[in-house]
């Protein structure tokens, strides 16, 4: 079924660490040969074995209207034909530019950059030239990709494979980084007390999707919000994954609290390399050529990538139905999940917000980090591989969310909970 893959991943591993270029891919949490995939349309993948998967990791969120959607195919096939990199100003970065500072609340610049990662390195640097603090505040848990003041009890890969705090990381710039539990305000106003006037910036995933999909409790994040006006921190919502994902305006507009800064990447370039930071005026005339924070890229706002940008985001925000859509497709996939678990009584909880999914198999409410990782990781294996079998591509990992695709159809989520229908039976007969 996979012979094809397992041949690529051979080859692959000979030339490239781990035979990916992005830890998670390499199957690592749940075991087996990565799947190579070949293309994809809409909601379905398919791999280089011919096989075909219907698909709820959409390249971790970017594919929200489905894979290779023409609007965003067409925009980039018209950019590619007037050049593909200047070096220089285009009138498509200002409006794309626009339409976010449209989209989303409280940002009135916003900066460019290739990657989720360049996005947050760029918006911790802004913040410290903007207070003059060094110190920054994260979350155990929250990935905000792979900046060395972030590999501290990092989410995502960095959690999956075991080593959230990673070598290579200098003593002092991980003394710059404190951690607090997600959910957890008390443990934050500690943080805050013990560094007086030190802490430059607190960054946050205001929905967690890197250790599973977690959500707030009520009064977290206006607490957050409290604080760091304050303590004259600032207050950064990394938004990577639910920018223009749970709504228009990602999380702030969902809980009306806006950020200082907020970083973006994955939906914002369609699948093409693209990250943002972007915020409040004063905060953001720090950055050079306006202010003295140096912060740089040679293909930034790269003109394919902003026109697949502008492509889906123009559609995001002019059909808002869209997330009604994707919020009752997630919904009905969760309950029809539960009904198959219980039925088949295997433990059980799951997180959900708008088209972000978490499935745990635990008793217990997942929350945080501490109980992201008591959950049944053998168990999520199992389900894992049985869904493959059955063409349903889910993320690779008990600590990554599913995000589904408006290019999802009834008939793909029936055949998941078919298939789900299954393997919980098996897990039934495996695991009791
Ligand atoms: C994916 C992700 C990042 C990193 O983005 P890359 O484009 O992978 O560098 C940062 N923060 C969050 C919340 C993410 O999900």
């Amino acid at each position: 079924m996979y012979e094809k893959s397992k041949q690529l991943y051979e080859r692959a591993q000979k030339f490239i660490p781990g035979g990916v270029n992005s830890p998670v891919r390499a199957f690592k949490a749940v075991g087996g040969t990565p799947v190579f995939f070949e293309k994809a349309n809409g909601a379905i993948l398919y791999d280089a074995d011919g096989n075909e998967y219907i698909d709820y990791v959409t390249s971790w969120g970017p594919m929200i209207l489905g894979h290779a959607y023409p609007p965003v195919i067409n925009a980039v096939k018209k950019a590619a034909e007037n050049s593909t990199s200047f070096g220089a100003p285009t009138e498509l970065e200002i409006e794309l530019a626009e339409l976010i500072i449209k989209m989303v609340p409280g940002i009135d610049k916003i900066r460019m950059v290739n990657s989720g990662t360049e996005a947050c390195m760029s918006a911790i640097r802004v913040a410290r030239g903007f207070t003059g603090r060094n110190k920054i505040i994260k979350f155990e848990g929250c990935y905000h990709g792979h900046g060395d003041s972030f590999l501290i009890k990092a989410g995502s890969g960095a959690l999956t494979f075991g080593t959230p705090s990673s070598p290579g990381v200098t003593k002092g710039t991980a003394e710059d980084t404190l951690t607090a539990s997600y959910n957890d305000l008390e443990d934050v106003k500690r943080l805050f007390d013990e560094n007086k006037g030190e802490i430059a910036a607190l960054i946050i995933e205001p929905v967690p999707g890197n250790m599973g999909c977690i959500l707030p409790n009520e009064g977290f994040l206006e607490g957050l919000r409290e604080l760091c006006t304050k303590e004259g921190t600032v207050l950064i919502f990394d938004e990577v994954m639910t920018g223009f994902r749970l709504a228009r305006g990602g999380a702030q507009e969902v809980y009306g609290v806006e950020a200082d800064l907020t970083t973006f990447g994955k939906i914002i370039g369609a699948g093409l390399p693209v990250g943002a930071y972007g915020g409040k005026e004063e905060i953001m005339n720090v950055v050079s050529p306006t202010g003295p924070v140096y912060q740089a890229g040679t293909l930034s706002g790269n003109p394919l990538a902003m026109s697949a940008g502008l492509a889906l985001l123009s559609e995001l925000n002019d059909n808002p139905k869209i997330y009604e859509e994707l919020d009752l497709k997630t919904t009905h996939l969760e309950e029809w999940l539960h009904r198959v678990f219980k039925h088949h009584e295997i433990p059980h909880t799951m997180n959900r917000l708008g088209s972000m999914l978490g499935i745990f198999f635990c008793e217990e409410k997942v929350t945080d980090f501490s109980t992201a990782t008591q959950t049944n990781q053998e168990m999520f294996k199992f389900f894992f591989h049985g869904m493959l079998e059955r063409g349903i591509y889910l993320p690779p990992s008990a600590y990554e969310s599913l995000f589904l695709s408006n290019a999802l159809t009834q008939e793909h989520i029936d055949k998941t909970v078919a298939a789900a229908d299954e393997v919980a039976e098996l897990m039934a007969e495996h695991f009791n």
